[in-house]
């Protein structure tokens, strides 16, 4: 049914999104799509690790209308967290998604206005409820199924404009919504995000084994870090974006940048204070207290003070500065076995690479 401007109701939700500041948005069915399989499987053979919810809650997850009753449409939404704006990166490397305000609560905010504009369109009250990562609902694959892009060899979902650096947000309705058309896979034969991670974190295109993958040992695990893989962090203290940064999706993204009426990109995007000039040497400082205050209304929060500073302790290992021991040296001494074993594992780094940084030295003397 339209209305008097030619709009039927799925486009009216969908402009009523785009006026509240998403930059997409999209129908999707509740019914359990064609992954439904593929996400059984992938938790079946373990990839989703210490992840328990993911298996808890793996029949609402596939079937929405577990999650809302008398579901039956799901409106998604996307916000560009890279608003195509030069900015320095920050000192301390945390995700491109984590830099700014902390987007469930930017998104959650604008999904609840979205609700209540459509109830006003509606005429009626209208069973809704959102989510952004906040419960059993696949974001990704309703993304992908309301038209929003399609899920590349990463994992990522990617916008043919937008690229992948865009965060996602599902409203569930109880409003019969016709669904959109779902965007072809555009991998064709690239593989770029397959060979560049740094963990060997696919265990096959399309797949992958979270185990492995930074963002899941950062951020998502409260465990210790795999040693095998504690090489390949580098200096990243929350999450990585290298298989998103080295896909052409959005690397050939010659766009200007997006408008910004309600300032919504600039506070997903704009890196906070602590990030831009906190050092590895603060994080491993950073009492408990602090850090709690630093990270409200931020996603950083999610890794919490020990995992945090876990993950300074392998940074601190992998950078070999002397200068960050005696900081990684009150750890080793401190009462929290995993930290300490990471701080050992950081001390046996820095003298490793001061013993290869002499040996050098003294065959240049030679
Ligand atoms: Fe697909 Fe290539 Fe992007 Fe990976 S890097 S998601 S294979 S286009």
């Amino acid at each position: 049914m339209t209305d008097a401007s030619g709009e039927n109701l799925e486009q009216r939700i969908c402009s009523i999104a785009f006026a509240l500041g998403f930059d997409l948005a999209g129908v999707a069915p509740v019914e359990p799509g064609p992954d439904t399989e593929r996400l059984r499987e992938w938790v079946a053979r373990g990839y989703a690790g210490s992840m328990g919810w993911m298996a808890a809650r793996l029949e609402e997850r596939v079937d929405p209308r577990r999650v809302l009753e008398g579901a039956r449409s799901a409106l998604v939404v996307g916000l560009a967290c890279d608003d195509g704006c030069e900015r320095p990166p920050p000192a301390l490397r945390v995700a491109r998604y984590a830099r700014g305000d902390d987007y469930h609560e930017v998104l959650l905010d604008r999904l609840r206005a979205v609700a209540a504009a459509i109830e006003v369109a509606c005429g009626r009250s209208v069973r809704a409820k959102a989510y952004v990562d906040t419960g059993p609902v696949a974001e990704r694959a309703l993304a992908a199924r309301a038209g929003l892009g399609w899920i590349g060899k990463n994992a990522c979902l990617i916008h043919p404009r937008l690229g992948s650096h865009v965060l996602l947000g599902v409203l569930l309705l109880d409003l019969d919504l016709a669904p959109g058309t779902p965007e072809p896979d555009h991998c064709g034969t690239c593989r770029a995000c397959l060979d560049a991670c740094p963990t060997d974190a696919f265990a096959a295109p399309y797949v992958l084994d979270a185990r492995r993958c930074i963002a899941y040992t950062t951020i998502e695990d409260p465990g210790p870090i795999p040693p095998e893989l504690r090489a390949a962090h580098g200096d990243r203290v929350f999450g990585c974006d290298v298989c998103q940064d080295v896909c052409p999706w959005n690397r050939r993204r010659a766009r200007p940048a997006l408008s910004d009426p309600l300032g919504l990109h600039e506070r997903l995007a704009a890196p906070r204070e602590a990030w831009c000039e906190g050092t590895l040497g603060w994080l491993l400082a950073v009492s408990e207290d602090e850090l709690t205050v630093v990270t409200r209304h931020s996603a950083v929060r999610r890794a919490r003070w020990r995992g945090l500073v876990r993950n300074a302790l392998v940074a601190a290992g992998n950078a070999g500065d002397r200068a960050l021991a005696p900081l990684v040296e009150r750890h080793a001494r401190g009462d929290d076995p995993m930290l300490a074993e990471h701080a050992r594992w950081a001390l046996a780094r820095i003298a490793q690479a001061e013993a290869g940084a002499e040996g050098r030295g003294t065959r240049r003397a030679d």
